[in-house]
């Protein structure tokens, strides 16, 4: 089989290597059966691996669904009645869990702050002391519309101090960034397959610690299909999902994991280092500018201001490198024009210099002056 091989800069699905696409292809087998449960109880203790958990201490639970799911399943499960849930909103992803603790009337404690900067400590350490009702923080690790990094370990110090425990989504750099939940005081994180492990969508996880998992049983249950301790309860049990898997995403998942040990947490961190290293020196050979400052940046994205040129247009350079096999992302920041270019997946050095003379022959095409300039 020959595929097309793209380059994807988008923030996932991203670039996967043909023997994980092809693992999905695999003989007609129906996932209640005793051989499809011998691969997802290994998954479960690799997933807990890759962010150092002891497995006497922590868990991971399959999803069926896209990462947003774990995010839903995290606020609306671990949330004891008479406990308030405090999310730190710094960004779309943030967002996002704020709208999720609407959709399900929990008591919250909504704390904006700068998207472009990580957020102010002395505050959410007033906010944990003036509210002891807090059962939960929640905070993204890693902001994938801004490319902003939060200091999670240090709010998870504080969630810890006050008695809440903490709630990192990790999605967008679980697999990527070295993480170790003890370091990092995380009780709760969560991805995607499609991400970080490099597999395909539709299989999410949550990994987190057992006794708040056991002891969340007696908490309230807000959604039939979205529970976290029913979805456990039930692996536990019996080895399997509630409710049918996503079977091939499975299969795709068990040799990206493979895939995932074979290089390395430290050299697939060098590499993902490389790929931004690469995609930096083009944003500031072609006089790009970024949203954020770099010293509180990820290193997984980023976030690139539309240049004041009459013919820049992003449609039309996204679709020229599109067409020679480079996806290239829209921004997530309502303030101002910009798009994103990501350091997630199969990919290395080579294909960001290739990217970065497809990108500045589409400048030309499209009478963009180079460097480009801002007002
Ligand atoms: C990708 C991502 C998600 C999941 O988004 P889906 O659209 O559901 O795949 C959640 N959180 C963060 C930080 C992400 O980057």
């Amino acid at each position: 089989m020959n595929l097309k091989r793209n380059v994807l800069l988008n923030p996932g699905p991203s670039t996967t290597t043909d023997t994980v696409k092809l693992a999905q292809i695999v003989p007609d087998i129906c996932p209640r059966e005793k051989e499809f449960q011998d691969i997802m109880a290994p998954m479960r203790e690799d997933l807990v691996k890759i962010v150092h958990g002891k497995l006497e201490d922590y868990t991971a639970v399959l999803f069926c669904g896209s990462g947003t799911i774990c995010i839903d399943i995290a606020l609306n499960s671990l949330l004891d009645k008479d406990k308030k849930a405090l999310v730190i909103n710094n960004g779309s992803y943030s967002a996002r869990a704020v709208e999720v603790c609407h959709a399900y009337g929990l008591p919250l404690i909504e704390l904006k702050q700068p998207l472009d900067t990580t957020p102010d400590l002395t505050l959410i350490e007033e906010t944990l002391k003036n509210n002891s009702d807090i059962g939960y923080v929640y905070v993204t690790y890693h902001e994938t519309g801004s490319g902003l990094l939060n200091p999670v370990k240090d709010i998870g110090a504080l969630a810890h101090k006050y008695g809440a425990f903490l709630i990192s989504d990790t999605t967008s750099a679980y697999a990527m960034i070295p993480i170790d939940v003890y370091e990092q005081n995380i009780d709760f994180c969560m991805a995607s397959a499609q991400k970080g492990i490099q597999g395909m969508t539709g299989l999410s996880y949550i990994v987190g610690r057992k006794d708040i998992i056991e002891a969340s049983r007696n908490f309230p249950v807000r959604s039939y299909y979205c529970n976290l301790y029913m979805q456990y309860d039930f692996f536990e049990r019996t080895g399997e999902m509630h409710f049918t898997p996503p079977v091939q995403t499975v299969y795709a998942a068990r040799q990206a994991l493979i895939e995932y040990f074979e290089e390395g947490e430290e050299r697939k961190w060098e590499r993902h280092q490389r790929i931004m290293a690469a995609i930096r020196a083009g944003v500031d050979r072609l006089g790009f500018k970024e949203v954020l400052s770099r010293d509180v940046q990820s290193g997984l994205v980023s976030a690139i201001i539309y240049p004041d040129d009459p013919n820049w247009n992003f449609d039309k350079i996204h679709d020229y490198c599109y067409e020679r096999g480079f996806t290239i992302y829209p921004g997530k920041l309502a303030s101002k024009g910009t798009f994103r270019l990501c350091a997630l997946g199969v990919i290395d050095e080579p294909d960001i210099v290739d990217f970065w003379k497809v990108f500045e022959a589409g400048l030309k095409e499209l009478g963009v002056k180079v460097p480009v300039n801002y007002d």
